[in-house]
This record gives structure tokens, sequence and C-alpha cells, in this order.
């Protein structure tokens, strides 16, 4: 699958290739943001700054797909969640290396989904 790479993007996606899960900071208010914008959606500043999240997160809500299609359809099963960063942001991702609930804690972990390297979380024991 090919990834589109915008100009908000870019360094989110730098990141993933050096190995770190980079976010915003809103300079103004304080804000974490994801996913990737140009204008805090907190106070609307547009001074947004990079920062390297922890990695570390908590089980909003997920799913475990059974059926998946086209470039996933040899990759189910596979969980699929929302995750709450520990910096106050959500982030939909994939569950690997466990099965999780919500509420569980979990870290980050890079792993390959349809051909790509994706920020990806695993249950901390
Ligand atoms: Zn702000």
């Amino acid at each position: 699958m090919e990834i589109a790479v915008d100009t908000e993007s870019r360094e989110f996606w730098d990141g993933v290739a050096a190995g770190e899960l980079r976010i915003q900071r809103c300079e103004a208010c304080g804000h974490a943001v994801f996913y990737p914008r140009a204008l805090c959606p907190s106070c609307h500043c547009d001074r947004l700054v990079w920062i390297v999240a922890s990695g570390r997160g908590e089980v909003y809500s997920y799913t475990v797909a059974h059926r998946a299609f086209g470039e996933f359809a040899t990759e189910a099963p596979f969980t699929v969640a929302l995750v709450d960063l520990d910096e106050g942001v959500r982030m939909l991702t994939r569950i690997v290396g466990g099965t999780v609930a919500i509420g569980d804690r979990v870290e980050l972990e890079f792993a390959t989904a349809a051909g790509n390297q994706l920020p990806c979380f695993r249950p901390v024991a």
C-alpha cells in the first residue's frame, strides 16, 4: 500500500523511518496534537512543534478483524485499536504480540502491515 505523505505528515513519517513516534505539541496552549495538522485543534494557533512521544499508552477500544480485504486479507486476524497515548492524544493503530482488553497498558512496537512499517502497540507485561 502506497502511503500518501503530505506537508503536514512528512515529519511523522520521517519519524517512523527513524523508529520514533512523533506527534505535535502546541507552543501556545500546550496541547498534544495527533494526527498531524497545520493548526492546533484546541486554540487554532499555528505554532505546532514536533516531539517524540513516550510510546506508552492505554487501550481505549479495540476490535479484532477476522476478515479483511485487499492487501490486508492475508494478515487477518489482526487487532485494530484506539490507544490513548500518555501525552493525551488518541491514535488508531494495531495491537501486535498479544491480546488486549480495554484499559490495558500498551507500548510502542513498530511492525509491518500491508508492506509498510507502522507504529503499533504491544501489551505491557
Ligand atoms: Zn493550542
